[in-house]
Order: structure tokens, then sequence, then C-alpha cells
């Protein structure tokens, strides 16, 4: 007697042994879990699926909401070190959403078509927290995901960072800049882990011939930042709203350039459509630069706060400029910031102010 799944089991054999014989013939090599090829389970599918590691936090979060409105189908990755369910749930009913909790410092086997990997603590006082786990998550998040694009044949985004760059010493930073990093400082286990996962992200390319896409991003600001961790523009608001004293580290001449969120992840996406060829490293970011002092007296005013700034210590290795040349993100992907600063900071400012209405913010920063 032969049962219907025997059959099916059957036809399954029979095909897979075909697309052995004659996939190998055309060059298409079949996938290890499936007897099609890995081109051929993908136009098995009406939406891309795509993976955001890392889709709880703060861009990861954005990122999964513009990809639904693209009608992709979204897999939220995310272990909740940093990010949190409030930044998702409005995206929870969404019949293409999913969320799944895994760290990826441990191997993940999903089939997708995309990749964007963004699970990493992102600020100073995260990614100090647990340095040693910082530096696995960077390298061994990015070894894993790699391994998942390879065996899928999928496109893989990395989320590297301006820090790459350390203290500058070449100024706007130009991708070719190789970068002033002390290798063992508190800063390192962030800037190392990332420099290493960009390693890996080229050695998969120069050898497997995975389809990457690595952007260094540099600081973007908006809408569900955490309240508490320690950023410069969240604690400036914050600080700002409640009339506490702004923290200013150091004299405050130190620059950075700040790129709204929606601006950044439109940057993602157009990195991500690009042809294969286009692999980066490309600066992500907002030209325009402004020193501590400048966003201070900018933040105060924007909130009508009678804040004052107080002077702190400069923490160490903190960089003292930092400007994105942003010629070949223009050039090959016909990108640039739209959103000026202070319009930026108006719907972050908000943001906050709701936050603080409904008392989250005091529960983050007193917590009983
Ligand atoms: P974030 O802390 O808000 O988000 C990071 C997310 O990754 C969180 O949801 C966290 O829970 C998750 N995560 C951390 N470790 C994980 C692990 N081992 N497994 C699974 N999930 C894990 O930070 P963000 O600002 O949204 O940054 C996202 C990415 O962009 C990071 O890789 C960061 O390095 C990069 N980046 C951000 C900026 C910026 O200005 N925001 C600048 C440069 C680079
Ligand atoms: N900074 C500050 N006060 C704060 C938080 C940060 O003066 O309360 C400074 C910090 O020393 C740095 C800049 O603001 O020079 C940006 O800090 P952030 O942590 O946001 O980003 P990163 O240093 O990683 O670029």
């Amino acid at each position: 007697m032969t049962l219907p799944g025997m059959r099916s089991a059957a036809l399954m054999i029979s095909v897979g042994v075909c697309w052995a014989r004659e996939g190998r013939a055309a060059g298409l090599q079949p996938d290890s879990s499936s007897p099609l090829t890995a081109e051929q389970n993908k136009h098995m599918h009406l939406e891309r699926r795509v993976l955001v590691s890392g889709g709880a936090g703060f861009l990861g979060s954005h990122l999964c909401e513009r990809l639904l409105a693209e009608g992709c189908q979204v897999l939220c990755v995310d272990n909740f070190f940093t990010g949190t369910r409030r930044n998702i749930e409005h995206l929870i009913p969404e019949r293409n959403f999913e969320l799944l909790r895994h760290d990826i410092c441990q191997p993940l086997y999903v089939e997708v078509d995309e990749i964007y990997n963004l699970a990493c603590p992102a600020s100073p006082i995260h990614y100090q927290r647990d340095p040693v786990k910082t530096t696995k998550t960077s390298f061994m998040g990015a070894l894993n995901m790699l391994g998942l694009a390879k065996r899928v044949d999928a496109k893989v985004f990395q989320a590297s960072t301006s820090e790459v760059y350390g203290d500058p010493s070449v100024h706007p930073q130009p991708e070719e800049y190789w970068g002033n990093v002390n290798p063992i400082g508190p800063r390192s286990c962030y800037d190392e882990g990332k420099r290493a996962a960009e390693t890996l992200f080229f050695d998969y390319r120069r050898q497997h011939n995975v389809a990457i896409k690595v952007a260094r991003i540099f600081n973007t600001y908006g809408p569900r930042m955490h309240p508490n961790d320690g950023r410069v523009v969240s604690n400036f608001i914050v600080q700002a709203l409640t009339n506490r004293p702004i923290t200013m580290f150091g004299e405050g001449q130190q620059t950075r350039s700040f790129c709204y969120v929606d601006d950044l992840v439109d940057g993602f996406i157009r990195l991500v459509a690009s042809p294969h060829e286009v692999t980066g490293p490309i600066n992500l970011g907002n030209p325009g630069e402004f020193t501590m002092i400048e966003l201070a007296n900018k933040i105060i005013e924007l909130t009508n706060s009678r804040s004052e700034i107080v002077f702190l210590p400069l923490p160490q290795d903190d960089p003292r400029q930092r400007q994105p040349d942003i010629s070949k993100a223009k050039e090959t992907l016909g990108w640039e910031p739209k959103v000026a600063l202070h319009e930026g900071l108006e719907r972050t400012i908000a943001y906050f102010d709701g936050m603080i209405a409904e008392g989250l913010v005091q529960k983050v920063m007193e917590p009983t």
C-alpha cells in the first residue's frame, strides 16, 4: 500500500534527483534544505522575505515599518537587550510581520531573501555595559548572518558605523580613510567589533561571492531612541523637557553630524536595492556638522527650556570631530538626507514629550 505522504516523498526525491542532475549541469546549485535552487525558491514567494536583526531597536523598528510599507514579509529578530516590544507592538497585528526572540550569537535557520544586520547595542553606555558581549555580537552575529546569507543566497546588509574611523585625523571622513582607532580602550569593543565584522563581510564576498551591502552609519536620531541610553540627542532633549541641567561633556567643542532616522532608512533601502557590484562600504549620514554647544542651544530654544548647561569631564577616546563625506552615496545611490536638524529635532522632541506625559521616561530613568 502507498500512502499519499509516501507518494509525495517519492516525488520529492525524484524531483531532487532530477534537479541534482540537471541543475548541476546548468550550473544551478540546490540549497541543502530544498530540491529547488535558491533562485527558484525565491520565485515561489510573492513578497520579499526580509530578516531584520535588531528589529526591536531604534533604527530596526523604523526599518521594519518601511519594509512592511513596501509590501515585504518582515521577520524581526531581537534578544531585547536594548530594544523593546514597545517599539514594534504596533506592527504585531500586521499579517506580514513576525517577531522572533533570538540572540544572533547563535546560528539561525530561516529562509529569507534579504537580511539587514542591525543587532548590536549602539550607545556607549549600552555597549560598554557588557563589552565582551558587544564584541561577540558584532563578530559572531555577523558570522551567523553571513553564513545564513550564503546558505539561502540572500543579500546581506551590515549596519557598520562611523566609529570604524575612530578619532579621525582626516576630515570629513571618506570611505577610503582607514581610521584612527584605539584597539584597547573602553570604546574598542564596539569600534573593533564593527571593524572585524566588516572584514568578515568582505571576506565572504571575496571567498563566497555573497551579496554584501555595508553601510557606515553616522550619528542618527529620531523617535524611539532609548530615553536613557546616554546618546547626546536623547539626553539633551529629555533634560531640556524636564528643565534639568544639560550635561555637556568637555567644553562642548567636539562636533557630530546628525541624520534624521527616515533619511537613513531610505539610504539602507537604496543600498540593498543597488546592483550586485555595489558592496560599500558607503557612508550614510547628514553632513551638517554641529558642536555639542550648538546642539544644546538649539534644543533649549526649541523646547523653551529653563535648563542650564553644566560641564562634565570628557569621556576617554571621545572623537573630537565627525562629519561624513557622502559623495559616494550621492553618486552611487542618488541619496542625500532631506530633513533639516531643526525639523528632525521638533519631531523627536514631540516623541519624548509624549513619553514624558505617559510617565514612561520617568519609569526608565528612575527604576524602582
Ligand atoms: P539599538 O540599541 O536601539 O538597537 C539594537 C537592537 O539590537 C536592539 O533591539 C537590541 O535588543 C538588539 N540586539 C543587541 N544584541 C543582540 C543580539 N546579540 N541578538 C539579537 N538582538 C540583539 O541601536 P540602534 O541605534 O537602533 O542601532 C542599530 C544598529 O545600527 C547597530 O548595529 C548600531 O551599531 C548601528 N549604528 C547606529 C547608529 C546610530 O546613530 N543609531 C550609528 C552607527 C551605527
Ligand atoms: N555628550 C555630551 N553630553 C551627553 C551625552 C553625550 O556632551 O549627555 C557628547 C559626547 O561626549 C560626544 C557627543 O556628545 O562628544 C556625542 O555622543 P553620543 O554618545 O551621542 O555619540 P558618539 O560619541 O558615539 O558619537
